[in-house]
């Protein structure tokens, strides 16, 4: 990992930074409806560096984007919706100003005391920010000292706001981000081996470049999912009407030949759950050996055995990175295999053999819904910016921070 500045290095760099004003990019692209914010989750992750410059007398101006307003000013995407949410986590209050740049800003920073907190409206209101426009991250550095990220989550964005800033201010890491560097560094930069991964999902179409670049980092590559389906395919076994997809069949093979010469095991079921449609607890419901799947047949989830053959993959392991669910998991009994690995990895981890980092939507909501979430080592909600740090992509943002 490359090395950044944290909050650690702020008082010498620069001094007492009582009244001083900070830039802090968080991640306000928060879910709502109705007007209502319905989960705080991104507003609680920026809460310990928020209070922290708040605790050390900073001006704290917060800069988020929230939707796709495309560069213009949209009354059903202003960051005033969020003020009263941000409140309520924050337990203090907090000015809104509708500008990032410019006079309006200057003047508010003039009312603000030492300690206190703006939201700043919606960075992709203006066109710059998603141009990385250096004239526009000028203009918002002009109103401030120093530039925090705590956006991990848009890091993979070189927007002026996630990248440009911190070419123009002293630039550092917000706790949040520095907690997700230091988690990421130790499950692929820097990981104790063997490694494990699983790649699990739909489609091994949105996941090409993260398998690629996992057989040459990881000792054990699991692929679940219907991903699976167009390995076993490749391979020659007979999928029936399962989610694969038959034209990337070269592409799974090169990817096969890419572990074999990296040394990298790769994993894919022997024993699937099978139906004849897609749907919770169906009544054609049956496991059985790969090679046994009918024509009209899906597979939906890795068999008993294979779950439990992954499970004693992990205990010889020391640190797992998981993005996608093994099975259709939203339906019974489809969540098993990955409940069943979910769980083994969560136990692991609780003992102290495994560090265990897991991302992607489906993924965490699988994680939550076996009940294994909190017992892993670190639990990425970043998304995008998750996925391309598993394609092994320095994110720009990141970059931008380094030292
Ligand atoms: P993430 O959001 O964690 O990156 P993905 O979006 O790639 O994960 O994949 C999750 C989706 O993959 C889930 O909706 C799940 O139902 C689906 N899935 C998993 N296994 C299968 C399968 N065998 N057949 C069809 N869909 C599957
Ligand atoms: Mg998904």
């Amino acid at each position: 990992m490359s090395a950044f500045k944290t909050l650690d290095t702020l008082g010498d760099d620069l001094g007492d930074v009582n009244g001083k004003v900070a830039l802090v990019r968080v991640d306000l692209n928060l879910p709502m409806q109705d007007g209502a914010v319905t989960d705080d989750t991104r507003i609680r992750a920026a809460l310990p560096t928020i209070l922290e410059l708040s605790g050390k007398g900073a001006k704290v101006l917060l800069l988020a984007h929230f939707g796709r307003p495309k560069g213009e000013r949209s009354s059903t995407m202003s960051l005033s919706m969020v003020v009263g949410a941000v409140e309520k986590v924050l337990g203090k209050e907090v000015m809104f100003v509708p500008e990032i740049a410019g006079p309006v800003v200057a003047q508010s920073v003039g009312i603000l005391r030492a300690g206190d907190i703006a939201i700043l409206e919606n960075t992709r209101f203006w066109k710059g920010e998603e141009k990385n426009d250096p004239e526009l991250a000028q203009a918002i550095a002009a109103n401030a000292d120093f530039y925090v990220n705590d956006a991990f989550s848009a890091a993979h964005r070189a927007h002026a706001t996630t990248e440009g800033l911190a070419r123009v201010l002293p630039a550092y890491a917000g706790r949040s981000m520095q907690a997700e560097l230091e988690a990421l560094d130790k499950a692929l930069g820097n990981p104790e081996k063997p490694v494990a991964a699983v790649v699990g999902g739909a489609k091994v179409s949105s996941k090409l470049e993260v398998l690629k670049h996992l057989v040459t980092m990881v000792d054990h590559l699991i692929i679940g999912g219907g991903m699976a389906n167009t390995f076993l395919a490749a391979k020659g076994v007979d999928v029936g009407k399962s989610l694969c997809e038959h034209d990337l069949t070269d592409t799974a093979n090169e990817i096969l030949a890419a572990a074999d010469a990296s040394g990298c095991t790769v994993h894919l079921p022997y024993d699937v759950v099978v139906s004849k449609e897609f749907a919770a607890n169906p009544p054609s419901l049956r496991t059985c050996n790969v090679h046994e799947v009918e024509a009209d047949e899906m597979i939906l989830d890795a068999g008993p055995a294979a779950a439990e053959t992954l499970g004693d993959v992990l205990k010889n392991c020391r640190t797992l990175v998981w993005n996608g669910p093994l099975g259709a998991f939203e339906m019974a009994p489809f969540d098993a295999a990955t409940v069943a690995l979910a769980k083994t990895a969560a136990a692991l981890t609780a003992e102290g053999s495994l560090v265990s980092v897991a991302g992607g939507g489906d993924t965490v909501a699988a994680l939550n819904h076996a009940g294994a979430a909190q017992d892993f080592t670190y639990i990425s909600t970043a998304g995008g910016a998750f996925l391309e740090w598993m394609e092994g992509k320095e994110l720009p943002g990141v970059a931008a921070l380094s030292a």
